[in-house]
Order: structure tokens, then sequence, then C-alpha cells
């Protein structure tokens, strides 16, 4: 509850939050951007999915409220369902590169995100460094984890 809570503070700061887009990704709508906020600092904000933990902002605030959102990613998504509608449901991020992160909830986790056909050595250096196979499956999601707590 205190979880719930805590984004919806978030998407109701949203609004106004980014006062300008200084940089977005071309042709596509997902992917790298650079904001200026209403308090005038600029951040990165990488766009990849419409969930939360999908997303990456460089403000304090996501740094630290392991929610997997913030008022800036919030404001994005929301701007873009107000011009998009449904038609958001079909937009997906063609990943060209693997990344890492952690997640941070009940239990510590390593999520690995793929490009949508990893190499066998990307392939190889997953289960030699984090013990993850690829299964095929996970080829299209995009996504492999592994709980380390
Ligand atoms: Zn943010």
């Amino acid at each position: 509850m205190v979880i719930e809570q805590q984004i919806s503070a978030r998407r109701e700061r949203a609004h106004g939050s980014i006062v300008r887009i200084l940089t977005r990704p071309d042709g596509n709508l997902y992917g790298d951007y650079s904001v200026r906020s209403a308090s005038n600092r600029p951040y990165r904000v990488a766009m990849r999915g419409p969930g939360l933990f999908d997303n990456y902002c460089s403000c304090p605030d996501f740094s630290v409220n392991t929610l997997g959102t913030c008022k800036h990613i919030e404001a994005l998504l929301a701007r873009w369902r107000r011009r998009r509608g449904k038609a958001l449901d079909h937009e997906v991020f063609n990943r060209a590169r693997a990344s890492l992160s952690l997640h941070y909830g009940d239990t510590l986790n390593v999520r690995l995100r793929l490009p949508l056909a990893p190499s066998a050595a990307l392939q190889a250096l997953a289960q030699a460094v984090l013990g993850i196979v690829i299964k095929d499956e996970e080829n299209g999601s995009g996504l492999a984890g592994k709980r380390l707590s």
C-alpha cells in the first residue's frame, strides 16, 4: 500500500515536472531523452517501456526511491498516453545492446536485458558471469534475471 501511494504521489507531481525536452530519440518513442526539470536541472531519462522498472532517470529521487519510476518518467508516460492513447501499447523499444541492472524489492535481483537476438558470445558471457542461462522464450521479452538475496 505504501508503495502504491508513493507511485501515485509521483504521478500527481508529474504534471509540470518537465518544462522542456532538450533531446529525444530520432524517429522512435522509446529511447534516451534529456529533459529540463521544473527546478531547472537537466536529467537523462532512458525510456524503455510503460511499466515500473522499465525506465531510468538520473534525478536524485529515482536513485533512492526503489519504486522503478519518478515524476519525470511519469510525466513522459502521461504525455504519451494523452497523445497516443491505446497506440502506446504497441510501441516497443528496439534494444540494440544488453544492459545489466539491480532490482531492489522484497528481494534483490540482477536483471539482464537483452537485444532481440543475443549473440552466442553474449549468451556465453551471461552464463559465465551471472550463471544465467538464456532460454529461447526469454529472447522475445529481452529480460532474464537472477535472485541475489
Ligand atoms: Zn526523475
